[in-house]
């Protein structure tokens, strides 16, 4: 139903249900620092999958981890990943099914595979944005390399509630830095996009540039229809308080524009 592109895979399985698959990896010295404490570590390869879910507005059912860690990494680390990941996991109905323990020469690697459900009427996509939707997004963004990155939120059931209730026409969850991430939603609706810089709601220390570009927000970045902005943004003040929601701006119907910052981007850095 959804090929490789979007945030997870989406294959058909039954009437009207589908299957959502999702697998990801982070990796020591990318990702998280050496030294980390290894819950947070089990947390961050857990929380990721379960964004990506989220963004499709599925429901994540049961994950596999593989485990990459050098010789020498202590059992206590072991024990305080699992600890991390399975108390997300059953944070959010997950369950942690299998998985496998290798050991590398060099830096740790954690890969997870996550499956999930939704029902295809509920599905969101990246590419269903038409020009004159409005452009929202969830929490703030900027500053996540402070902390955020182990402790947020994946926004399941915020996406469920847009699902159910608004059906953005295009979701996506913000890893990359919203400069990097709404081309790419742009992109794939076929539209291009404007958005007004002061808008991007910031996490506090951050300026404009560190909220477009800082990556891994993990925040729910939509497309809406602009007769239900309103409505949502009241209802939403309502269900989600504690979360900000804000229009960020629109697509648009001419194509091509550049943001005047870079997302962040994980081979550039190392290159
Ligand atoms: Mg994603």
């Amino acid at each position: 139903v959804v090929p490789a592109g979007d945030d997870c895979a989406v294959i058909r399985d039954g009437a009207g249900e589908c299957q959502v698959l999702k697998t990801d990896a982070i990796v020591e010295s990318v990702h998280f620092e050496p030294g980390s404490p290894p819950a947070k570590v089990g947390r961050k390869a857990i929380a990721r999958c379960l964004s990506d879910m989220a963004a499709m507005a599925a429901t994540p059912r049961n994950a596999l981890v593989t485990l990459a860690i050098p010789k020498t990494a202590a059992v206590a680390w072991v024990r305080g990943f699992y600890r991390g990941a399975i108390a997300i996991a059953s944070e959010f109905g997950v369950e942690i099914v299998g998985g496998e323990t290798v050991s590398t020469p060099s830096n740790i690697v954690v890969s997870v595979a996550m499956t999930g459900r939704v029902a295809r009427r509920r599905m969101v996509t990246r590419s269903g944005g038409r020009a004159g939707d409005s452009i929202l997004v969830t929490g703030r963004l900027g500053g996540s390399i402070r902390g955020h990155h182990f402790s947020f939120t994946p926004r399941i059931r915020e996406a469920h509630w847009l699902a159910q209730n608004f059906k953005p026409t295009a979701m996506m969850d913000i890893s990359d830095g919203l400069a990097a991430d709404l081309p790419r939603l742009a992109n794939a609706s076929g539209t291009g996009w404007h958005i007004d810089n002061a808008a991007v709601p910031r996490s506090k220390g951050c300026g404009v540039r560190e909220a477009l570009s800082d990556g891994e927000d993990y925040e729910l970045l939509f497309a809406l229809h602009p007769d239900k902005v309103e409505e949502c943004c009241r209802a939403w003040l309502t269900e989600f308080p504690e979360v900000p929601l804000t229009v960020i701006g629109a697509l648009t119907r001419q194509k091509g524009r550049e943001f005047d910052y870079d997302g962040y981007d994980h081979f550039k850095q190392s290159r």
